[in-house]
């Protein structure tokens, strides 16, 4: 059951408001047929070539590729393409359920390698449902009033366990085949019964979508082209409603190990961070748009335009450039999935939380007032005004006035209409708020050993000669430092 605007969906893709979200969706399967080197891989567990999306990545080259691939889609939607939350899920929950397994003796990764084939086999999307509703952020799961702000189990049968609760913000979960239901932070012991991850089928039985309206969607169901912005592309978030879930056994990838939930969501977020280099395609776009509205208005060879395009590149390519670093610097867990660098994963997606916004303000500032002035559509088609319109908006000589219209609206969408979502907001929040960076960056910035360097190059400490240094070498420095990789490769 899917509702937006107080009704029910009968057909989502007929739906003029969620179309846009499918055909961002089905570029990800476009482009497989066009570059398949890029999009897709051969799979290890069936033989056939697959979605990238669904890949277990096998090198630290394999990482690299999904940006890459993420920046171009990106580029050819200017929106989010929804497959990247699925795909940094199997990726983290590969590793983690492989390591549970070595703790508790349970059999969730063989179970997990087999619904990985039947992916594969099908090659399905699947949507990753880590965010909890959360009630009171200030309490544990089993703190909350209501039990139901974290999903739980609410009961175990002989067959497998039904689950309740809700997930906000869902990404392409009405476009997924399959929802990966996981914890969204670390558990205790009393949040035992929130500690489940499986793999539930869009349409079981008991799951609800309420549709999450974006800025400026109903411009989708005015028909025309233009004031849509990006008429062809958008995203989709939905808010999933579990009502008393079944999830056999077989789709159960952990009941009950509280103590691996962080694990789980800190695997989970240092793929899903550098995967925000999604955002670059974006960027590219909007750097795009501001060039030529620059063009279109007679100004693009001013210096001060010029430099804000450097600008805007600069912050663009510094996102990219700390997604594509953590992912070549990644390393093999010990299950051999490939699992790219935590603060340099991290670095980038903070980058994500700002730069964006100084992209976008950028591009705004090169729009001129009329990105959010401009008349409709409607009148500009007006058989009176129309002409007006025509005259009085019209740029440099040698540019279509509509062009110019076209191009302010790409960059009112991308930075206040439905794709500004997809630009700014899921940069904000997307994979955890700027905090949850900050975090995890202060975690591993082994402030102590920068300060033994301190110290020694002061001649405070002459006791440490260069060699014990070296041996000390751990976690981020140590992965700076390594000149091979680790082959544990069991894949
Ligand atoms: C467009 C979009 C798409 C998304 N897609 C997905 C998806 O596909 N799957 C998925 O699982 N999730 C998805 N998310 C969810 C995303 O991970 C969350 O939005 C993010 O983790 C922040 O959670 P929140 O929105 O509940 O904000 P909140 O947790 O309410 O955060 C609001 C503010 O409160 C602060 N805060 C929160 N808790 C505490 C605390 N305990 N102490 C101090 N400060 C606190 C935060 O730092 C932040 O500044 C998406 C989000 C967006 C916006
Ligand atoms: S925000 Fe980016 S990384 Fe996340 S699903 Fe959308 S396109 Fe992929």
């Amino acid at each position: 059951m899917i509702y937006l605007f107080g009704k029910l969906v009968e057909e989502p893709v007929d739906h003029p408001i969620i179309r846009p979200s499918i055909n961002a969706i089905a570029e990800t399967y476009d482009l497989a047929e066009r570059e398949p080197e890029l999009a897709t891989v051969i799979s290890p567990f069936t033989g056939a070539r697959i979605s990238r999306f669904l890949h277990i990545c096998e090198s630290a080259i394999d990482l690299v590729k999904q940006n890459k691939m993420q920046r171009k889609l990106g580029q050819n939607t200017g929106t989010c393409f929804q497959r990247c939350v699925g795909m940094d899920a199997l990726n983290a929950l590969y590793s983690t359920t492989y390591e549970m397994d070595e703790v508790y003796g349970t059999d969730y990764h063989q179970r997990l390698k087999k619904f990985i084939a039947m992916t594969h086999t099908y090659n399905y999307v699947i949507g990753g449902a880590m965010t909890d509703v959360k009630g009171d952020r200030s309490l544990a799961p089993h703190q909350q009033q209501d039990p139901d702000m974290f999903v739980h189990i609410v009961e175990r049968r002989e067959k497998g366990v039904y689950i309740s609760g809700a997930k906000a913000h869902q990404t392409g979960c009405i476009n997924s085949h399959w929802l990966m239901v996981m914890p969204t932070m670390r558990l205790g012991e009393k949040d035992k019964d929130y500690a489940i991850i499986g793999a539930i089928p869009v349409d079981a039985e008991g799951i609800t979508y309420i549709y999450g309206r974006q800025s400026c969607d109903r411009r989708s169901m005015e028909g025309g082209s233009i004031d849509a912005g990006n008429a062809n592309f958008g995203g989709q978030e939905a808010m999933v409603i579990l009502e008393h879930v079944f999830i056999p056994w077989e789709y159960v990838f952990m009941d009950g190990e509280y103590d691996f939930a962080s694990m789980l969501v800190e695997r989970f977020t240092t793929y899903h961070r550098r995967s925000y280099v999604c955002k670059t395609g974006l960027g590219d776009v909007l750097i795009g748009a501001a060039a030529s509205i620059a063009e279109y208005n007679g100004v693009e060879r001013a210096s001060h335009i010029k430099d804000k395009l450097v600008e805007m590149t600069h912050l663009n390519e510094t996102i990219y450039a700390t997604g594509i670093a953590a992912s070549y610097q990644g390393y093999a867990t010990k299950s051999g999935a490939y699992i790219c660098d935590n603060m340099l994963a991290n670095v980038c997606k903070h980058h994500v939380t700002k730069m964006p916004y100084e992209i976008g303000r950028l591009a705004q500032d090169l729009a001129g007032g009329l990105v959010v002035t401009m008349p409709s559509e409607q009148e500009f088609r007006h058989h009176k005004v129309g002409e007006l319109l025509q005259k009085y908006l019209k740029g440099k000589a040698g540019i279509e006035t509509e062009d110019r219209m076209r191009m302010l609206r790409l960059i009112e969408n991308m930075t206040l209409g439905r794709n500004a979502v997809g630009y700014l907001t899921e940069s904000m929040h997307g994979a955890g708020s700027p905090q949850a960076q900050r975090i995890l960056i202060a975690r591993s910035m082994q402030l102590a050993y920068k300060k033994r360097l301190a110290r020694i190059l002061a001649g405070i400490e002459t006791t440490k000669n260069k060699e014990e240094i070296v041996e000390e070498l751990s976690g981020y420095f140590a992965r700076v430092f390594s000149l091979g990789q680790n082959e544990n490769n069991h894949l």
